[in-house]
């Protein structure tokens, strides 16, 4: 099967969330069970050409390869692509994100015919690359060259939707129909709805996730939508690249180790002390967070918790990047906090696995959680993930008073998050009990083989309109 992978986030190219690991990782894991993929995405300024060996192959397109054999296209555009960020920057959105990927999707539609390359399947990535399974079913429709083409339309984080106003559908050339049938959305556009509209099948990145986005709670929205097509929507949990996040021999961090030698994590516990330059202390419970700042990831819960939190023998050591007001609120706590508290506001891969490996729990209080990668990183590096349960994390996290690999609060409030905290440090100081939810972090397997193989099986359905 011929597979095209769509996105505008692709690991090692670009990167700002989970989205680009997975559409870095699952191309590759397909690849092992024998399948044949290509990748297309914006060819940003922060890709550096060289270094990962991109040829042009015609105007402004540029081709390297992955894995064995995965071509990976460029679409070079200077006016929409050569910018720092990949949406925005400072200010926010930069303000032709609707024409940057509206650009992005046609011209992946047109370079295909250009090199006459027959996919069966465009895999779809979030609302960026939402308007291919539109352009296919409206402007393409009665195109030859695409007849046996289908689409699949992963949902990474329903948050994002790319909504746009109204006076903007304009420069989309789809007409009032389809506005009205598949754009329109509270008086704007959206062009996940489009998408999710006219994709031949909808996919999300959990099973639990799949259930709650056709609720009012998780729909943001488009639970209508979603809920018609109900049972097509397959949850498919994320997996991770256990090549690349390998505590026993990744090249990052200081210290390798294994499942059988965990007391090495110890000493990557204390080279991240005093990288951060916190109390150099090994019976301290360090707990790690490595996220995009914003409110999804339940900072402001730990804003509210952060008083009786520091009265407690902990330490905590943030890395992330993100809305201003938690930059601030950060900055606020490592000032007031030195001794407990370190932080790094920026994005920095190297520096996660340090985070990863040197931590002993991993905080994620998030409000919402459509897989998380981050509790499956840290559960692949022994350290224990604290997580709200929902989302990808019900799925994954399993209690650790039921044999499990983890802390799972359930009812988001601040009481309920500081008392698991508070359970996790007790567990902590019983290192018998601790080394057994080690044990069983260690062993979870989130590797991708067995949700590759679940793809494989949904692009066959698709293939068969099921
Ligand atoms: P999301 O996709 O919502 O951002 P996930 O948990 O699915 O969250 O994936 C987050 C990914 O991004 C993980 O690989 C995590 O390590 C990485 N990440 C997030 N913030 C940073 C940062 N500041 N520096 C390095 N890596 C980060």
């Amino acid at each position: 099967m011929k597979i095209a992978f769509c996105s505008s986030e692709v690991v090692p190219f670009a990167k700002t969330g989970g989205m680009a690991d997975v559409c870095g990782s699952l191309p590759l894991a397909l690849e092992k069970l024998g399948q044949d993929i290509v990748i297309v995405l914006p060819a940003y300024s922060c890709i550096d050409r060289q270094s990962f060996g991109f040829t042009q192959i015609r105007d402004h397109v540029f081709q390297a390869i992955v894995g064995k054999n995965i071509t990976v296209y460029l679409l070079e555009n200077e006016k929409y692509f050569q910018r720092p960020g990949l949406y925005g920057d400072q200010n926010g959105d930069y303000s032709d994100n609707l024409e940057r990927f509206d650009f992005y999707c046609r011209r992946t539609l047109e370079l295909f015919k250009e090199l006459k390359l027959r996919v069966d399947i465009i895999h779809c990535h979030d609302w960026q690359s939402a308007l291919i399974p539109v352009y296919l079913k409206q402007k393409f429709n009665r195109d030859e060259f695409f007849k046996d083409t289908k689409t699949v339309l992963s949902l990474h984080n329903l948050a994002y939707q790319g909504v746009f106003s109204a006076e903007q559908y304009k420069k989309l050339h789809f007409g009032e129909k389809v506005f009205a049938d598949a754009f329109e959305f509270y008086g704007k556009i959206n062009l996940l709805k489009a998408g999710i509209i006219h994709s031949d099948c909808v996919a999300t990145v959990s099973p639990q996730y799949a259930r709650e986005i056709q609720t009012q709670e998780f729909g943001c929205g488009l639970e209508g939508v979603l809920q018609a097509r109900g049972e097509t929507i397959i949850g498919i949990l994320n997996g991770l690249d256990y090549n690349y996040w390998d505590p026993r021999r990744e090249s990052y961090i200081e210290y390798n180790y294994a499942p059988e030698n965990p007391q090495h994590k110890a000493k990557n516990k204390a080279l991240l002390q005093k990288k951060v330059k916190l109390p150099v202390n090994s019976r301290v419970p360090l707990f790690g967070f490595v996220s995009r700042l914003s409110h999804q990831k339940g900072i402001d819960l730990l804003d509210q918790i952060m008083p009786q939190l520091m009265k407690l023998d902990i330490q905590l050591v943030f890395l992330g990047v993100g809305e201003q007001i938690y930059h601030q609120m950060l900055t606020r706590w490592a000032k007031q906090y030195p001794d407990k508290v370190a932080i790094d506001l920026a994005f920095d891969e190297e520096f996660s696995h340090f985070v990863y490996a040197g931590s002993d729990f991993f905080l994620m209080p998030s409000v919402y959680e459509p897989c998380g990668l981050s509790q499956l990183i840290s559960m692949r590096y022994g350290t224990i993930p604290v997580v709200y349960r929902v989302g990808g994390l019900v799925d994954t996290v399993i209690p650790y008073d039921q044999g499990g690999n983890g802390f799972v609060f359930i009812e988001y409030t601040p009481k309920a998050f500081l008392n698991v905290i508070k359970e996790a440090i007790n567990i902590y100081s019983d290192s018998e009990a601790f080394s057994q939810i080690v044990a069983q972090a260690f062993k979870a397997n989130f590797s991708w083989e067995s949700s590759a193989r679940q793809y494989v099986g949904l692009y066959n359905q698709c293939l068969k309109n099921l």
